[in-house]
């Protein structure tokens, strides 16, 4: 036993130094020790960009380096200790961090472990284009030849209208949608030309467009196959 060894007073450890006149473990775990379980970084699937400072942006350096700058500023250690590095050992639901600090010439270390993430999205204006903010919709229903029918129609549009964003099967048929209203009208009118359908428009209101002041309008067109005698 070295002449300098002393006791923690909470946990009776014996111990070379004490800080703040606890054992570093007693001392690490303090109640004004302020470091989290949980956090996490938002990234797109589609595009790859990256939820930060509120806007959806580029990243401009590794993904996991955002996601350690959330942890060390959300890191509160008390007076006189400063943080030295903070590595994740682990990502994802059972993470493993390791924060690496100093009180005077004592380093500490601490493993926590927590939820520390970079979680899959889609961002807006990907979702955009997954159609759930879709301005066109074509309902194509068949008679029969259900297939066939589906198959060439969907080929005029994808000739007008070459960004197809979601294409939902149906019982008759699929809905079409498209992000651009003037094309889809354009894939319509193929249809139209080129196999015998009916065709219907209606219009429904789903928003306001406050630049040009008026209702920003939803296409469905209806494209059913005519039943031939
Ligand atoms: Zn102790
Ligand atoms: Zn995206």
């Amino acid at each position: 036993m070295s002449l300098k060894s002393r006791f923690c007073p909470k946990c009776g450890k014996e111990t070379e130094k004490l800080l703040d006149s606890l054992c570093s473990s007693c001392y690490s775990g303090k109640p004004n020790v302020k470091v989290p379980n949980q956090k996490n970084v938002l990234q797109c699937v589609k595009c790859d960009m990256i939820y930060n400072k509120g806007f959806w942006t580029r990243p401009k350096k590794d993904i996991e380096s955002y996601l350690i700058k959330r942890i060390r500023e959300s890191i509160r250690l008390p007076d006189g200790e400063t943080l030295i590095d903070v590595k994740l050992l682990e990502l994802g639901k059972d993470a493993e961090l390791l924060i690496r600090s100093e009180v005077g010439d004592e380093k500490l270390e601490r493993i926590i472990n927590g939820k520390f993430e970079i979680k899959k999205y889609c961002c807006p204006a990907c979702s955009r284009e997954q159609g759930i903010d879709y301005t066109a919709k074509l309902q194509l229903r068949a008679t029969k030849d259900h297939a066939k029918f589906v198959e060439e129609a969907l080929s005029y549009i994808r000739e007008a209208a070459p960004k197809v964003s979601k294409v939902e099967p149906m019982l008759k048929g699929v809905d079409v949608y498209l992000v651009n209203q003037r094309l889809a009208k354009q894939a319509a009118r193929r249809i139209k030309k080129h196999l015998e359908v009916t065709m219907r428009e209606s219009y429904r209101n789903y928003s306001w467009d406050h630049e040009n002041d008026r209702p920003k309008r939803r296409i469905t067109i209806l494209l059913k196959q005519k039943l031939r005698k």
